[in-house]
């Protein structure tokens, strides 16, 4: 008897509760994947993460073929795919992990009752996840709206799904029909603008496996430090790789945890609750699903944004700000798909205060530039850094850009990898090149002049904005 398996943001074998649920019931699993971009409404996977997708889907069907099993692909609709394969490989049942994204929630509980009212055995799990949405709730029953006491009482009922290996052979079965080729998904790319992504990455669950295990060997120690600092491999990287469900988060939980010392106590609680903040970004996103598209407070409804600021948006888009931090952001972002956190933060504050562009522009340039777009975190991210979110940095806090630089790269290091134009500028010029005209246009002619929005005025225009809007 067979079992239809529906992977989704669960690209792993190992702990992966949906295909165990499959092995328990003594079902053999027909794994599927069904391309239906069109059911995710107007946050369809943008481009870096479909071609992070494609070479997912290539590493699972790998893994399952290696243990005698295969992943068949298939074009949606996802509700008329799955009933087509459960009437073809006379499969008893349907599993599959939890996505939480309002539209796929949605469609998700309608495939859910249809494959029930006839007859078919159809059951969800959590696969990615440490606490469920709905798992912590305030002391008045409802959903948390700000970090620190959601996180107290995650931390309070802390306890974790149990690592799982999946089996070294898989039952297989050959009924039903063989699904399309992978080229056929359309995923990757047409021109090959993401050649650059793929010398630092590797999708999939054996790429997530070593990329975990390299940051416990490695930044692990001094996280709580090194994690602000662009110009360091001080992060774990591992936020694609947790996005497409390439391991379970329990079991980076267990791993880092595996090394725990009085000495490394303060640097994996702080890694436990950056993964904390992802689950608060999924939360939340349940909570008020309307939040992708507006502001959770609204205290901006008046806020008089830049007019045409098309201008200003395309200099940041191509990071030719004229600011060398922001414009190393946005370059590590085209040639890795990846950009690291601080400077995520430092060029949002840029177009939400000094440019005066509402988040969403920002948020839509990252769904479809960042490998690891989640609409749960970019949603968090973008909201936080805007001021409207619900625990939301406060207006008046305005990233200045040079200083955040002075800080976080005091060498000049990260702005000199990606604006390698700059390098010839000594620090601490390469910060404020503009501060000296006749430096910058004989080393870097090509580089803007000045910067798109002069910092002191800009900072000042945004206050006097909101104060205004108030
Ligand atoms: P690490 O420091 O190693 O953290 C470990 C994991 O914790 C990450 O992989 C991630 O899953 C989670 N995490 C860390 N920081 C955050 C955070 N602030 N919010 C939520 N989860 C976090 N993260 C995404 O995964 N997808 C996004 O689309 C996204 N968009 C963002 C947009 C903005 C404007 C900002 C400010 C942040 C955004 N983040 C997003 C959060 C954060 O920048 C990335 O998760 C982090 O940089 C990933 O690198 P890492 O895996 O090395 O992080």
């Amino acid at each position: 008897a067979q079992a239809i398996v529906w992977f989704r943001n669960d690209l792993r074998l190992d702990d992966n509760p949906a295909l165990r649920a499959a092995l328990d019931a003594d079902l053999a699993p027909v794994c599927v994947y069904i391309h239906a971009p069109d059911e995710e409404g107007t946050w369809a996977p943008g481009a870096a993460s479909n071609a992070w997708r494609h070479r997912s889907l290539a590493a699972l069907d790998a893994q399952l073929r290696r243990r005698g099993s295969r992943l068949r692909l298939f074009h949606g609709p996802s509700l008329a795919t799955l009933q087509s394969l459960v009437d073809t490989c006379e499969a008893q049942a349907v599993f599959w992990n939890r996505r939480y994204e309002p539209r796929i929630e949605t469609r998700d509980a309608l495939i859910k009752s249809a494959l029930r009212g006839s007859g078919v055995r159809a059951e969800s799990h959590n696969g990615a996840l440490l606490f469920e949405p709905w798992a912590l709730q305030t002391g008045q029953g409802g959903p948390y709206k700000v970090f620190t006491p959601f996180w107290r009482k995650a931390l309070s009922e802390w306890r974790l799904q149990t690592p799982w290996e999946a089996p070294r052979t898989l039952p297989s079965s050959e009924a039903g029909p063989a699904g399309v080729a992978l080229d056929a998904l359309g995923l990757r790319p047409a021109r090959p603008w993401d050649a650059d992504f793929w010398p630092l990455w590797q999708p999939g669950e054996a790429g997530a496996s070593e990329t975990l295990e390299i940051f416990i060997d490695g930044a692990l120690r001094g996280y709580s430090a090194g994690r602000d600092r662009p110009d360091r491999v001080g992060t774990s990287r591992l936020s694609p790789h947790l996005h497409f469900g390439e391991i379970a988060p329990w079991r980076v939980v267990a791993a880092i945890e595996a090394g725990r010392t009085a000495a490394t106590a303060p640097d994996i609680d702080a890694y436990i609750r950056e993964l904390g903040w992802r689950e608060f970004g999924h939360h939340l996103l349940h909570h008020f699903p309307h939040t992708p598209e507006q502001d959770f407070n609204p205290r901006f409804a008046r806020f008089p944004w830049a007019r045409d600021a098309s201008a200003l948006i395309e200099a940041w888009h191509l990071g030719r700000t004229g600011v060398p931090i922001i414009d190393a952001g946005m370059r590590e972002m085209w040639s890795t798909g990846w950009m690291h956190n601080r400077v995520r933060m430092i060029v949002g504050s840029w177009l939400c205060k000094h440019m005066r562009v509402h988040w969403r522009e920002g948020a839509r340039w990252f769904w479809d530039t960042l490998v690891d777009a989640d609409l749960a975190n970019n949603t968090l991210g973008w909201q936080w850094i805007g001021g409207t979110g619900a625990d939301a940095a406060p207006y008046f806090r305005i990233f200045n850009p040079v200083t955040q630089a002075q800080k976080f790269d005091p060498a000049g290091a990260y702005i000199a990898k990606w604006l390698p134009e700059l390098a010839g500028i000594p620090v601490p010029l390469r910060f404020s090149p503009w501060t000296a005209p006749d430096v910058l246009k004989r080393v870097a002619p090509g580089y803007p002049s000045a910067p798109v929005v002069d910092l002191a005025g800009g900072r000042e225009a945004a206050l006097a904005a909101y104060q205004r809007s108030r």
